[in-house]
């Protein structure tokens, strides 16, 4: 069985979209963002998980994968608030023969359309790494002055982090320890 799992961390809100066939509970996932965000001392690994999808067919399963990644929740990869790094295609991820998305030696399905395609290669460009570093680094900083109630700081670094589903009140509202909210009413 495969499963589609939205994973959640309890403690910032990052999020990793990923398939396993183990326990969806238990999976604690392995994209290289997500295995860093769970080394992190605020974090570690405190998630929740929302299970997608599951199915026993892997044509389904990279169906849903790429009509959640294009329409239901687009380009989410894209965004700071997910540490997916790429599309999860629900397929194999590696790019070899091997990978039974290749046919007669070309890529079919989501690895043959061209934006994915493009998307995929510049996330492997070294500039993308230094740039997201710096935007992780102010979702990290945002995170940590909420939790110690310093509104303007933390909306600084809001600023740098630029997410693009929740607003900065929402944010602070989720994050910021019940006895600091006062402070803003
Ligand atoms: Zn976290």
């Amino acid at each position: 069985m495969y499963h589609i799992c939205k994973k959640t961390c309890n403690k910032c809100g990052l999020i990793y979209i990923c398939k396993t066939e183990q326990d969806p509970y238990r999976y604690e996932g392995s994209g290289k963002k997500w295995k860093e965000h769970n080394k992190l001392d605020n974090c570690g690994i405190d998630h929740h998980t929302e299970v997608l999808f599951s199915s026993d067919n892997k044509e389904k399963t990279m169906e849903f994968c790429t009509k959640y990644g294009k329409e239901t929740n687009p380009y989410y990869w894209k965004t700071p608030e997910y540490a997916n790094l790429i599309m999860e295609g629900g397929g194999y991820n590696m790019l070899g023969d091997a990978n039974p998305n290749r046919k007669h030696g070309r890529a079919v399905g989501w690895k043959s359309d061209k934006s994915i395609q493009k998307e995929n290669d510049r996330i492997r460009n070294a500039d993308y790494h230094a740039n997201n570093r710096e935007v992780e680094r102010a979702r990290m900083r945002c995170l940590s002055y909420v939790k110690k109630g310093n509104y303007e700081k933390a909306l600084e670094n809001f600023n740098k982090w630029n997410p693009k589903y929740t607003t900065f009140q929402e944010y602070w509202n989720k994050y910021a320890p019940a006895e600091r909210m006062s402070q803003i009413d």
